[in-house]
């Protein structure tokens, strides 16, 4: 048996370049309209960004965390935190990127805090040879299937105005949030009115085993899956749902790595993963998880954190990665912003399609004024 090169092997071999300055700033965006969900509603995006600069060259990358513990227990203090104490220290000019995320794993968890350096390093390489990042991944252009998340609405009026929106843009599939106390009477409107779309349900771990009974209503639904439906740590109580379920379920919070990828799959957890590659501590893992999944026929899409169009630019050049078979969560800017602090916004074509930014790196040019204007702390570390 020969065995398959790691998907990620372009991106392990390449060498951490010499930065000259690492800064670590936070912005923060008003969102268009409250997003909300099971276990909180933001009005803000509040994102830690890092710069790196290497001889004349300035790149980008987005830590995804919240400013709040809430969806997962990294946040933009923690990060900061462990990215300077000790990720940072780790970064060595001349060592290859598959070394640094060896000597990485020495800080456990964390893994927002590590892909923002790996993301920002893969930015800054790409930048500095001239390529686009998909093309540094070793994966061919492709345009990228959209999707959005509709939040917590607080009627079914709304959310059916809100479902009426994203059918007109064509979004390759639509997902609603769920709680409990607003959920199958909510999922039944929205199927009643829209019988062919393309539908999914989350609820962010709102659930526990006793509401099985519950959860088996959304098999008459034709729903493509319910995602994270219990606790946001397990594992082995989803494998006991699943069976009991005729419709997919797809773990999120659960899934830290591939190892937990392998275990979910072992255990028939769920037939789908969404991957966020912050969660997971980077593209490379990402690419590795994707790859598995595919292997195992487990389907696979790019998750979102409300992401700045740095973040979100990440999110589109990884689902040209092998396995990414499901629409993601990567919707229009204009959802959730006025103004980026990248251009161009991301916009769908006339078939609800996305192009990857041109360009070398990310794509994406990130606006000074525009960081200046919403930055609300800055820290140069080197
Ligand atoms: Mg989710």
């Amino acid at each position: 048996m020969t065995l398959k090169p790691s998907p990620a092997a372009a991106l392990e071999r390449l060498v951490v370049p010499k930065v000259d300055h690492v800064d670590l700033v936070t912005v923060k965006l008003p969102f268009v309209a409250p997003f909300g969900t099971s276990v909180y509603t933001w009005t803000h995006k509040e994102a830690l960004l890092m710069r790196l600069e290497s001889a004349g060259v300035t790149a980008w990358s987005e830590c995804v965390s919240d400013p709040d513990p809430f969806y997962f227990y990294e946040t933009n203090g923690t990060a900061r935190h462990i990215i300077k104490d000790f990720l940072l220290p780790l970064v060595e000019p001349g060592i290859a990127l598959g070394e640094l995320e060896e000597r990485f794993r020495h800080v456990r968890g964390h893994g927002m805090a590590k892909a923002t350096i790996e993301n920002g390093l893969l930015n800054l390489i790409a930048l500095q040879k001239g390529q686009p990042l998909h093309e540094l991944m070793g994966r061919p252009a492709k345009r990228i299937m959209s999707g959005i998340s509709i939040g917590l609405k607080g009627s079914q009026a709304e959310l059916l105005a809100a479902v009426e929106r994203a059918m007109a843009k064509k979004y390759g599939r639509v997902k609603m949030k769920i709680k409990k106390g607003q959920d199958v009477e909510w999922v039944r409107a929205v199927r009643e009115r829209f019988p062919d779309l393309r539908l999914m349900v989350d609820a962010n771990g709102d659930y526990s085993l006793s509401d099985t009974a519950l959860l088996k209503q959304l098999d008459a639904f034709d729903l493509m899956m319910v995602e994270q439906p219990l606790s946001y740590s397990d594992i082995f109580e989803h494998a006991a749902l699943q069976k009991e379920l005729k419709t997919a379920i797809c773990l999120d919070e659960s899934i830290h790595s591939l190892a937990d990828a392998a275990a979910a799959i072992a255990l028939g957890a769920c037939r789908i993963i969404n991957i966020k590659q912050g969660r997971v501590g980077g593209l490379m893992e990402s690419m590795r998880i994707a790859r598995f999944c595919a292997d195992r026929g487990v389907g696979v899409w790019s998750g979102g954190m409300d992401e700045t169009g740095i973040g979100r630019a990440v999110n589109i050049h990884l689902q040209t990665a092998e396995g990414f078979s499901l629409p993601g969560d990567t919707s229009e800017t204009n959802i959730y912003f006025d103004e980026d602090i990248a251009d161009p916004p991301v916009v769908l074509g006339p078939d609800g399609f996305i192009d990857i930014p041109g360009g070398p790196g990310l794509g994406v040019r990130v606006v000074p004024e525009r960081i200046l204007k919403r930055a609300i702390r800055w820290e140069r570390l080197c």
